[in-house]
């Protein structure tokens, strides 16, 4: 048995290191401005933000041609409003947001901001005018407050400060030896799945884009973490165009519209009372979520009791 261990051990230890650099090489392009996939055209101009009108109109598409993704999505979300998105693994809502950062075109369709197609527009300006706070987020080996900084260079420590504790992270970082000047990453302060996304909240109230994408992590928190994060989400969304990649419904609530997404389709959409009128896909999926949280409710119950 170790004998076999011993090899997957270390097959392990190869696959996080390759990993490691992909997320690196993810960096640098992110870093230089450069994008592996999709160049600026000629005579590309900066972006024009006038509030931040975000609209896909009849977007399709695939990342082969043998299979497509989306297939005619079309949403409307005027500025300061927000949209989510809903819908089962694999239904295409992370695609939705990959295509807003334009590491993909679509086959056909239009994406907009404010008017202006944004493959007409250059990358540098599109990604400053985008704020991202990823499934995953990937933090530097630095320290924690140059990750938090990241988000606008020149942002002054009282800046880095307030943005962590709108994120509701500096009680943590001031909680750890060094503060902010405390090392993450592989050698230093490993953060959990939650306070990750937290320094990605802070790096984006520095960052103050119009335009925010939020893509929940599928990863399950305790709701204690959860609610934490919901006001430091609520937070940094006031005012802005959101876009709402939902795993959890209780993020969706209070959004302004919801899409049920399936198969690269928008099967269902509308307010989350209307969707619950309806009583289609999004009242059983909201019935259902009630339904486990009940029952983890009654096991964490019964485990305090015990
Ligand atoms: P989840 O809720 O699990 O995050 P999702 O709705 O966000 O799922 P996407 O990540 O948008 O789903 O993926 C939609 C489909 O596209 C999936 O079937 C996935 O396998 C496929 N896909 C995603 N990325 C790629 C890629 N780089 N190359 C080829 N296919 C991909």
């Amino acid at each position: 048995m170790i004998q076999l261990y011993q090899p997957l051990n270390f097959l392990g230890s190869i696959y996080r290191d390759i990993r490691q650099a992909t997320i690196d090489l993810e960096m640098m392009f992110d870093i230089l401005g450069k994008d592996p996939e999709i160049a600026d055209r000629p005579g590309a101009r900066p972006l024009a933000v006038d509030g931040g009108h975000l609209r896909f109109d009849n977007v399709h598409f695939s990342y082969d041609p043998e299979r497509e993704i989306l297939k005619g999505i079309s949403f409307d979300v005027p500025p300061g409003k927000t949209l989510a998105i809903v819908g089962p693994s694999g239904a295409g809502k992370s695609t939705i947001s990959r295509l807003i950062f334009r590491f993909y075109e679509p086959a056909s369709g239009a994406i907009t901001i404010d008017g202006q197609n944004i493959d007409a527009v250059t990358q540098q300006s599109l990604r400053a005018a985008i704020g991202m706070v990823p499934q995953d987020t990937v933090l530097f080996n630095d320290t924690i407050g140059y990750n938090i900084r990241y988000g606008r260079a020149d942002a002054t420590d009282a800046e880095v400060h307030e943005a962590a504790r709108l994120a509701q992270i500096d009680h943590f970082i001031e909680s750890v030896p060094g503060g902010y000047g405390a090392q993450v990453g592989e050698r230093g302060l490993k953060l959990s799945g939650g306070e990750k996304q937290r320094v990605a909240i802070a790096r984006t109230i520095l960052k103050a884009p119009p335009i925010l994408v939020l893509d929940e992590a599928t990863s399950a928190l305790d709701s204690f973490t959860e609610g934490e994060i919901q006001d430091a989400l609520d937070r940094v969304s006031k005012g802005r165009t959101t876009l709402v990649i939902a795993h959890r419904l209780s993020t969706v609530v209070n959004a302004d519209e919801i899409l049920v997404l399936d198969h690269g389709r928008i099967v269902e959409r509308g307010s989350h009372a209307a969707l619950l009128i309806h009583n289609g896909v999004y009242a059983a999926m909201w019935n259902r979520q009630n339904e486990v949280r009940r029952a983890e409710e009654v096991l964490r119950r019964a485990a305090q009791e015990e």
